[in-house]
């Protein structure tokens, strides 16, 4: 099976896929979506997408309180405002583990989808909901914060990453 419920770590070359849109949302997408919940609070994440699964498809699950109910999932998110100005803040990712830095983003958004029910859904947000919703719909182009960051800050996180791509050759080794 593809799917794995194991968050994929950097540099692995599957977090750097371009992900296929969802064709159709099916019981069994379903239920792997609803699987990446207990996930994600398991590994203290505010957000996972489905490639950092191994799981190439446009979709990711948010929930920044850990409350219930605060939870939501965006199948084939679509950007379609971003505004508001921009504001600075550090960020993490279960793909990196230890390590954060700095990003810049927009305030405000404006995402469309689908829910998992297959509605149409669009989502406003701001502040922490948006910057996280930016975060995730980045890892579905396989982008990753670190990505993000100023050239000053991606040298001072090189050594981390070295370590990062040791663990993952050995691992794969
Ligand atoms: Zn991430």
């Amino acid at each position: 099976m593809e799917h794995q419920d194991q968050v994929l770590h950097y540099p692995d070359p599957r977090l750097r896929r371009k992900a296929e849109p969802v064709e159709e949302i099916t019981p069994e997408i379903q239920a792997r979506v609803r699987a990446m919940f207990p996930l994600m609070y398991e590994e203290r994440g505010i957000g996972l997408a489905a490639p950092q699964l191994g799981w190439n498809v446009r979709l990711f699950v948010v929930n920044i309180s850990g409350e219930p109910g605060d939870e939501f999932a965006l199948i084939n998110p679509e950007l379609v405002e971003e505004g508001g100005g921009t504001w600075v803040l550090e960020e993490g990712c279960l793909s990196l583990p230890g390590i954060h830095g700095k990003v810049k983003r927009n305030k405000r958004i404006v995402m469309r989808g689908y829910d998992l029910d297959g509605n149409e859904i669009e989502i406003e947000a701001d502040g922490m909901v948006a910057r996280c919703m930016l975060h995730e719909f980045d890892h579905l182009d396989g982008i990753l914060f670190i990505d993000r960051l100023s050239p000053v800050k991606k040298q001072s996180i090189k050594r981390k990453l070295r370590t990062l791509e040791e663990e993952f050759a050995t691992a794969s080794a």
